[in-house]
């Protein structure tokens, strides 16, 4: 099978959203019969966004073979419902660092090793890897950044290289812009669009399509306008206007025939009409709830949208089939406390409380989870949220009252959640925690085993920290269980309470695998225990 390129630039501003064009455009494509695949190429120097602040870059998202990527992962397996893995997020810092490691062992025989050919050699093989796997007719690649700046430089030369060994029928480049609108003037604005368009010819790429970001919808004259400023055929200039979710988008580029110009000019079949009838489906009944329900998300980073984005994503998709809308209502770990926790949280019907690493906020999610456990709100505790269901479980039901994580507070005499052994060495920061995909027995007839309606399952992990076996028979004495083992290590992966309409914890991040096909089981769960429990109360 010859693979198909499709490189996605940008231009302008960033934040145009390539990365959900590039997942609108394969959903097309797949819902046509195509078999593809989306990459991101990030142009910074991290090795991987592991070590990335939230607030600067939102979610670390993990894939099933353990890499920490860039977050438009996470939109590329909601959209395709196709895992992702490494090869799917490469940033330059680890485009330099297989370009050094190979210097270091001599590979390059004393020649200068240079960016041009080595670190665009390096970046084109990141590409045809995905290729030769074999399983994709088509590889969309999209570039972060914006075209312009320094760091873009070297993946831009790789594409023309590209395009120009691999034969123009075979790779093809998208380029995203912004059409702003002047109020003032009254008037949408296409000069930053044609300027970007010129950056991007003068580094020796002619776009074959222009999906241009509006407010407002472009007339037949400004579209004419930027194809004859760009070089374009009127066809191949694609509007793209604002929209209400970003699960609009697909139906917005089927209208704008952005798959057929694509297939088109990369001498492929049409194959069928895509339907997209599941889709559609989706958006309709997310479109009409019948009922609505209030999430408290109990977090630190709540200031930035993106740092959450992979539980607001399934939270949406947990609500559909419940028919119901759900209000995310974020609240600040740090500004919750005992004094004022039944106030803040009175007026949610769930409360999930968020991952996370370090002290801060701590004691605002352990109390939290009180209020949750005591007064039966539903509740759903993801890594460090099912961590502090421990903490707060040991505190208050054991009387332990020092129980903590040793991440926390490495002195404590009951560190309920610890370091394993073997990890106590590690100083590293990068890549050195329990990462990506493992197997998790679950025990018949407990809450963890009507939700999932299976005993085995596999979940994707991002911590150090692990719950310590040595409390595990004092806690089942006293009405915890551990309804989730990992079959190999013996580590304890899932939590629950009885007599309770939906409390539990779970070690790993169920919020990377929920798709729009499949809605995951626990987040669907914790909404169907809370309209349950409104439901009730109205009665
Ligand atoms: N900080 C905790 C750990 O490292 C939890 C991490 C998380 O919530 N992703 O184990």
């Amino acid at each position: 099978m010859s693979t198909k390129y499709i490189f996605v630039t940008g231009g302008v501003t960033s934040s145009l959203g390539k990365g959900i064009i590039s997942a609108s455009l394969a959903k097309l494509l797949q819902s046509r019969g195509y078999s593809v695949t989306i990459q991101k190429l990030d142009p910074y120097i991290n090795v991987d966004p592991g070590t990335l602040n939230p607030y600067e870059h939102g979610e670390c998202y993990v894939t099933d073979d353990g890499a920490e990527t860039d977050l438009d992962l996470g939109h590329y397996e909601r959209f395709l419902n196709v895992p992702t893995s490494q090869a799917n997020n490469v940033t330059t810092g680890r485009i330099y660092q297989t370009v050094i490691d190979k210097e270091r062992k001599g590979d390059y025989l004393g020649k200068t090793v240079q960016i041009i050919p080595h670190i665009t050699d390096e970046i084109k093989n990141c590409v045809t890897k995905l290729g030769n796997t074999g399983s994709y007719e088509i590889v969309i690649t999209e570039i972060g950044g914006t075209v312009g700046d320094i760091e873009s430089l070297p993946y831009i030369e790789a594409v023309r290289q590209f395009r120009y060994e691999r034969g123009f029928d075979n790779v093809m480049v998208i380029h995203l812009t912004l059409i702003p609108y002047l109020k003032a003037a009254g008037e949408l604005k296409t000069k930053p669009t044609q300027h970007s368009v010129k950056t991007l010819q003068s580094q020796g790429i002619q776009p074959d399509i222009l999906v241009c970001r509006t407010e407002h919808e472009l007339n037949d004259e400004q579209k004419r306008k930027i194809a004859l400023f760009c070089n374009l055929s009127e066809n191949a200039v694609i509007e793209s206007r604002d929209a209400e979710t970003i699960y609009d988008v697909p139906l917005l580029m089927k209208e704008e025939k952005l798959d057929q110009v694509v297939l088109e000019r990369l001498k492929l079949q049409l194959r069928d009409e895509p339907t997209l009838k599941n889709w559609t489906d989706f958006l309709t009944k997310f479109k009409n709830p019948k009922r609505s329900i209030k999430v408290g998300l109990v977090g630190k980073y709540v200031e930035l949208q993106d740092a959450y984005k992979s539980i607001l994503e399934a939270l949406v998709h947990a609500g559909v089939p419940n028919e119901c809308s759900i209000e995310i209502v974020s609240f600040h770990s740090e500004e919750i406390n005992r004094a004022n926790v039944a106030e803040q949280l009175g007026s949610v019907q769930a409360i999930i409380v968020a991952p996370g690493f370090g002290r801060r906020g701590l004691e605002g999610k352990i109390v939290s989870i009180k209020y949750a456990r005591e007064n039966k709100i539903p509740f759903l505790g993801i890594c460090l949220g099912m961590q502090c269901a421990v903490i707060e479980f040991a505190r208050n039901v054991l009387s332990l009252n020092d129980a903590n994580s040793s991440e926390m507070d490495s002195k404590t005499d009951h560190a309920v959640i610890d370091l394993m052994q073997d990890q106590k060495s590690v100083i590293d920061m990068g890549g050195t925690m329990r990462l990506g995909a493992y197997a998790c027995e679950i025990t018949p007839n407990t809450l963890a085993h009507r939700v999932y309606g299976r005993t085995e399952i596999s979940e994707r992990h991002r911590h150090r920290f692990e719950f310590n076996n040595e409390y595990k028979d004092e806690m089942e004495k006293a009405g915890m269980i551990f309804s989730g083992m990992n079959p190999q290590s013996g580590l304890v992966e899932i939590v629950e309470l009885p007599n309770h309409p939906f409390f539990i914890g779970v070690q790993f991040h169920p919020e990377y695998k929920s798709t729009v096909a499949n809605p995951h089981p626990l987040f669907k769960g914790l909404i169907e225990a809370a309209v349950k429990e409104t439901e009730a109360v109205i009665a």
